[in-house]
């Protein structure tokens, strides 16, 4: 089979999908599948849906376009903040949109009249990471607009922590969170079916608690493709790390020094690199490179040292491997590297 390619094990994929909704259902709290990490891949889409997701959710239109060309049967969820120019392309795509613009919410209204249809949001509160969200004092006064625009239903409230900032979702942030849907729903007597507290970091939160408040969903990614929680990136009990397989393969093999010779400046991407010198030593190269992963993400599974990386080849230490000219050598992802291999179109995906 060709290389490089990156192995999809979907029964690893839909165990670990059942297990956090065992984990999290009794909790009550519902999982939102987040597919930017693989790109809307159908296949996957496909297995999250007969896993008993109801909401996919993606920060790509096109991904959404692609899954439901795939006939799913569920409702799409755009991830924010979403874009003032592409209003009209999220309400045709996207049932479902999570924002913190009013501006961009007013011209979401109006694409949704011309289209006859009525555009669900969630609105996103700011509580310290720093990347999207409506500070949480404002939220009154914005609930007040978005509640008299026409072709928009408000379903919910939600925040995003651990992603800029790396702020962690606590007790005091998810309880701030509860009291904020509470208030505004007395205020003006309304319903939030949706308060989305977070992602994957929220794992560790609600190992902890029974009583998660108002949160009642929660968008998942990693743990789901990955297997770990993302405050620490520990393994979730049961769930499997390995899923996804990136496999290369060996197209030189030597024994070389390890100190580069000659007069030194820059490298083929403008950097200046450092080297040990541990005398001469086996040394082979791989095809594959950064136009194919990001190589900074990736494991070996077999005991080898990445020693770096250039557009279309890796250099590792063989060490004792025995790896051979054409052997296949094969590695585990974090969430960057299954990200740039997921969206190179050099790497073949294979389901598996
Ligand atoms: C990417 C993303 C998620 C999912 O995060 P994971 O760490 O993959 O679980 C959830 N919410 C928002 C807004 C995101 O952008």
């Amino acid at each position: 089979m060709s290389t490089p390619r990156l192995e999809i094990n979907l029964k690893k994929i839909s165990h670990n999908l059942k297990t956090l909704i065992a984990f999290y259902g009794a909790k009550d709290i519902s999982i939102s599948a987040v597919t930017k990490v693989v790109c809307g891949n159908v296949a996957i889409a496909q297995l999250l849906v007969e896993g008993g997701i109801t909401i996919l959710a993606d920060s790509r239109i096109d991904n959404l376009k692609k899954m439901s060309a795939a006939g799913l049967r569920c409702q799409f969820l755009l991830l924010g903040p979403p874009m003032l120019s592409e209003t009209e392309m999220i309400v045709k795509h996207a049932d479902i949109s999570l924002n913190s613009e009013i501006l961009v919410i007013r011209k979401l209204s109006e694409s949704a009249l011309e289209q006859g249809s009525i555009h669900k949001i969630i609105l996103m509160v700011e509580y310290g990471d720093l990347r999207e969200g409506i500070m949480p004092d404002d939220l009154e006064n914005i609930t007040d607009q978005v509640l008299q625009l026409k072709g928009i239903e408000l379903i919910g409230i939600g925040t995003n922590l651990a992603c800029f900032g790396g702020v962690h979702p606590d007790q005091e942030k998810m309880g701030l969170l509860s009291d904020l849907a509470t208030g505004i729903e007395k205020k003006f007597n309304v319903h939030l079916q949706l308060i989305s507290g977070g992602n994957s970091a929220n794992y560790r939160w609600l190992t902890n608690i029974n009583d998660s408040g108002r949160v009642n969903n929660l968008r998942i990614g990693e743990s789901i493709f990955l297997g770990c929680e993302t405050l620490k990136r520990e393994r979730i009990p049961g769930l499997f790390t390995d899923a996804f397989t990136l496999v290369s393969e060996v197209t030189e093999l030597k024994s070389k020094p390890s100190m580069p010779y000659g007069e030194m400046g820059q490298n083929a991407f403008g950097e200046i690199t450092e080297f040990d010198d541990n005398g001469v030593g086996a040394r082979a190269i791989l095809g594959m490179g950064r136009q194919d992963v990001l190589c900074s993400g990736l494991s070996p599974e077999m005991k080898i040292t990445i020693l770096g990386g250039s557009s279309d080849h890796m250099i590792i230490n063989p060490r004792q491997s025995g790896l051979k000219v054409g052997s296949e050598v094969r590695f585990n992802l974090n969430y960057a590297a299954l990200l740039s291999a997921m969206t190179s179109p050099y790497v073949t995906k294979v389901n598996t």
